[in-house]
């Protein structure tokens, strides 16, 4: 993967190249398809925010994290504000997700060849950033041998925010409401499953979105539901979880 960065560093320098030569004006693209407007009901809240107007409906998780052909994915209601301000972040969420789990599954690799590259042409700063901070690093694997892996750090704000959107999102798609505003959320970046969470795995409803793409449990307590606990496995290979709580 380090020699297919180097690969887009060489190409994105050509293509700038070429690019400096020929003047091209920038096209916006459009913000939400009408589509999506027309599925929103009149005085719906936005899932997200809990306090505007939904205009749009927002993809949870982000779609940008699924190659084509896509699963069936969900869609909550959206306020303009809040799925406009995700677009970036679901980016770099999905750049950050497909590097990582790319080495272990063949959707996640389809992830990285047909979706990141392509962000990776497009954002050389980015494209810089990450090959900066990329190291080939020892990992045991399943056979107890050291192999050398790819090493990357997240970007924590993207980590968090997007998983965050999609707790949220998910809350109103299961509770059938925003999540109440004096709660507060939680999000933790795992490993794996931890150990004290793995007695309460039955006790949580289990998804799963594609082939196994994205599985997430979750529970929402009955007697309170501002408390929610979520677990989620992206492309078996990164594991992120995140509850709910009174503030
Ligand atoms: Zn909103």
């Amino acid at each position: 993967m380090r020699a297919k960065l180097a690969q887009i560093v060489r190409e994105e320098k050509l293509r700038k190249k070429r690019m400096a030569k020929v003047q091209r004006r920038k096209h916006l693209a459009p913000l939400y398809k009408k589509s999506d407007q027309e599925e929103v009901k009149v005085g719906e809240l936005c899932a997200l925010c809990g306090v505007n107007q939904a205009s749009t409906r927002d993809h949870v998780p982000p779609k940008a994290i699924f190659p084509k052909p896509r699963p069936a994915l969900i869609t909550v209601p959206a306020c303009f504000e809040c799925n406009n301000s995700a677009s970036g972040l679901d980016d770099l969420f999905k750049v950050y997700l497909s590097m990582h789990t790319a080495e272990n599954n063949d959707i996640a690799r389809k992830l990285f060849t047909e979706k990141t590259t392509r962000t990776l042409r497009r954002n050389q700063n980015l494209l810089q950033r990450i090959h900066k901070e990329s190291r080939r690093v020892p990992v045991r694997n399943d056979k107890g041998k050291l192999e050398s892996r790819l090493g990357l750090l997240w970007d924590s704000r993207a980590h968090t925010e997007v998983i965050g959107r999609t707790i949220r999102g998910l809350y109103f798609h299961h509770a059938g409401n925003p999540l109440p505003s004096d709660c507060e959320l939680k999000v933790q970046w795992l490993r794996g499953v931890p150990e004290e969470i793995v007695p309460k795995l039955p006790l949580l409803e289990e998804h799963v979105i594609g082939e196994n793409q994205v599985v997430y449990k979750y529970a929402i307590a009955p007697e309170d539901p501002r408390h929610s606990l979520w677990l989620f496995e992206f492309y078996g290979a990164h594991w992120a979880s995140g509850y709910t709580s009174p503030a």
